[in-house]
Order: structure tokens, then sequence, then C-alpha cells
């Protein structure tokens, strides 16, 4: 949906609260309302032709009621001015998940003609394999970003990075990047900056790309993709969108708008934790290395000594899970998940070990937390196995191999 610009300049935290709310008051409402309709009444019929006319042949958002839900949805296009406007953009599109939100954006490049794609590694796994598979018909070469402009060729219609990126946290200069690019567009997945640390097209990118079942969401239930761009790219992917359907819910759409409201808030304070996590991690003896971004943000990447897996098995506050920008705390091992379709060659030349764990930080307390690693890192169930062993009793964790827990007093 187009932004409607604010008549002031505002911050960041007061737009996270009121963009896309602006009028709510003259409806007589507080909360947003959620309107679920697939399909709108119309007595009208040549009215309607003209308004899918018009949505044929500009991608524009129709005036008045949608006509069918997969066109446009008002509870998700409010979601829509309120992203767009955190990023700094004149329009943002939503899609089912950012997978779907990635798909249209190659589709819509490649529709024009434009098939080639240049992309810098890594990226998460799912949107590497999206690329190197060549699923949607496009061809990519990878590289780094020095190497971008000699990749660019007359056909290409995209650069593409992460920067944080998933799973190294890995950091590019988007300016740097961006000129580099020239005219193709550079698009960003920012997912792990939100827009609360990083507005990439302040920096030269065209089109920010985001995982919204992350941060955005920011509570784990809500599964989103968004872009945000000009609003003649908007368009394209609109059409798009109503042509191929992946939609988002507009219950999903409720929630998104709600999840940004706290964004800032959530932000600051899981990046708070996280940079004083990484502090501990990187004085461990146990850790071998530890990935925190010069940006900051609440994503801890580190490299272990011993073994990745019986970390993963022995955090008990701590969430064993893939995904990430929670109010909880989740762990994983990307060797194994998050980029584990991507060839093993690919992933360790991009810097995903076999040692590396990614940890999403939460809202939980700091020392909380750090009890949970300290006790993962020092391989607890090995430990309280022994200790059952000597007590001649049964064990109060998991058994020596990893598996079954023979009684169950752990938190999670
Ligand atoms: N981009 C990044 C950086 C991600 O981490 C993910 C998912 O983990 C995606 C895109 C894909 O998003 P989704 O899972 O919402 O389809």
């Amino acid at each position: 949906m187009t932004s409607d610009p604010p008549t002031t300049s505002r911050a960041l935290a007061t737009e996270a609260v009121h963009a896309g709310r602006e009028d709510l008051a003259g409806l007589g409402l507080h909360a947003v309302p959620i309107d679920l309709s697939t399909t709108y009444p119309s007595y009208d019929s040549r009215q309607e032709a003209a308004r899918i006319d018009e949505f044929a042949a500009t991608g524009a958002r129709p005036q008045g009621p949608p006509v069918y839900a997969r066109l446009d949805n008002p509870t998700t296009a409010r979601f829509e001015t309120a992203l767009a406007r955190l990023e700094g953009a004149a329009s943002a599109v939503a899609f089912a998940s950012g997978m779907a939100a990635l798909t249209a954006v190659l589709l819509a490049r490649s529709s024009q003609g434009l098939r080639h794609v240049v992309a810098v590694r890594p990226l998460y796994g799912c949107s590497d394999h999206l690329l190197t598979a060549g699923l949607l018909g496009t061809e990519v070469t990878w590289t780094d970003p020095a190497g971008v402009a000699d990749a660019i060729r007359p056909e290409t219609g995209l650069v593409m990075v992460e920067t944080p990126a998933n799973p190294t946290l890995a950091e590019t200069d988007i300016r740097a990047l961006a000129h580099s690019c020239g005219s193709v567009p550079l698009l960003v997945d920012s997912t792990f900056a939100t827009p609360v640390l990083q507005r990439p097209l302040e920096h030269g990118a065209r089109i920010v790309l985001h995982s919204a079942t992350k941060y955005l969401g920011g509570h784990g239930d809500v599964l989103a993709g968004v872009v945000a761009c000009d609003e003649e790219f908007a368009r394209v992917l609109r059409q798009l969108r109503f042509a191929t359907g992946g939609v988002l819910h507009p219950l999903s759409g409720y929630l998104l708008l709600r999840g940004l409201s706290t964004l800032p808030v959530r932000m600051r304070a899981a990046a708070g934790t996280a940079a004083e996590l990484a502090r501990r991690l990187a004085a461990d003896p146990r850790v071998a290395a530890v990935h925190y971004p010069k940006l900051g943000g609440a994503m801890v990447a580190f490299e272990v000594h011993g073994d990745p897996h019986r970390v993963i098995a022995d955090v008990r506050l701590i969430t064993p899970a893939v995904s990430l920008g929670s109010v909880d705390t989740l762990i994983q091992h990307p060797a194994s998940i998050s980029h584990r379709i991507v060839a093993e060659g690919d992933r360790r030349s991009a810097g995903v070990s076999e040692q590396l764990l990614r940890m999403s930080v939460g809202l939980e307390d700091v020392d909380d937390l750090w009890a949970d690693l300290d006790g993962a890192l020092s391989g607890r169930s090995a430990r309280s196995a022994r200790t059952a062993v000597h007590a001649g009793g049964r064990t109060a964790g998991r058994a020596p191999d990893g598996s079954a827990r023979v009684s169950s007093p752990a938190v999670r």
C-alpha cells in the first residue's frame, strides 16, 4: 500500500505505534479492525469491471473495497503502510511468507526478461537453494561484494545480499555495494536488522525484503514476508501476488501491525542482552569464535571447541529450534537445519562451519540465559548422568547418548 507521508517528520518509535492507524479515531475505533472477508458485495458490475481493468493495467491498489481477498485486504494494507513508513519506502507489499516475497521479486524481474541474479553468500538456506537450483528459471552468479560489478551482465535483474547475513552475521557495506550495482536494483534482506537498526533504502538499496515471520511479528506465531520498494515495483508485485496467490492472511496482517508497535522496544532490549552474551561468550575458553555485528542486533553466532550438537541437546531455558526474532531465545545448528539444503562445500566457503551455532536472543533475563548457556556448554546432561550413576539413581536429564530423558524435571 502506498504510504501516506506524515505531515511532520516523526521518530521511528512514534511511527511504529501510529503508522497505518491514522484513520482509526475518525472511524470511532481504537483497536485495528480485522477484515476477514474473502469477497465484497457490489451491485454495479460495470464499475467492478472498470476497477479490475485498472488493476490489471496499473497494479495500483483499488480504491474502495477490494473485489476479492487475493487482490487486496484492508487489514494487511495497514501493515504495509506502516512497514513502508518505517523503511522510508513509498510502498510495501506483504506476502504469505518471506520465501513467497522473494519468489515474487524474482518472478517480477524475470518476467521483464532479466533472469540473471548476482548474489552474495551467505543467504538464508532456502533463499540460497531457490537461486542455486534455478527453481524459478533464474540463473545465479555467486560472488563477494567486491566481485559484484564484474558479475553484472546486460540481463542481470537483481543483486541480492543479506546484511547482517544468516547465519554468520557477516555485514556488507550497503552504500558501497549499491554503488557497484549501477542501475541494477540492489535487494537487501534486512530481516536480521529490522528498520530499527538499518534502513537500506537510505543507503542506495532499491528493494528491502523481510521475513516478517521474525522480528516484525516478534512472537513466533505469524508466517509472513514483505517487500518495501518504490511504487512502480510495488505495482508489479501486487499484480504478481494477485496472479500467483501468495497473499498474507488478514489475521497475520493484524498481528504484524501489532508486532510493529513494540518492535523498537523489543529490538533494543534483546540487542542489549545479545551484546552482553556475545561479550561473555567471547571471554569463554569453551568458545572458539563469536560473531556479533557491529550494527548490533539480537542475533549471536558462535563456534564451540566441543560438540555443537551437545549444546543443542543440553539447553533447558533456551529453545532448540530454527527461526528467530521471537520474545524467547532460540538456538540452532545451521549446518544441520537452516542451511542444510545448501551444498556442504558452499556452506563451508560461506563460513557456515560444523562448529557454528546461531542464537536468537529474546527478552529473558541475561543471567538466566547465561546460566543456561553455561550449563549447556559444560555438557550438563553428561554431568548429571554421571552424578546419577554415582548416586545409583535414575538420571534427571538426557541419557549420555542424548536420546531419551528418563525423568523430566528440566524447565523448557
Ligand atoms: N530471509 C531470511 C534472512 C530468513 O532467515 C528467512 C527464514 O528464516 C527467510 C528469508 C524466509 O522467510 P520465511 O521463513 O518467512 O519464508
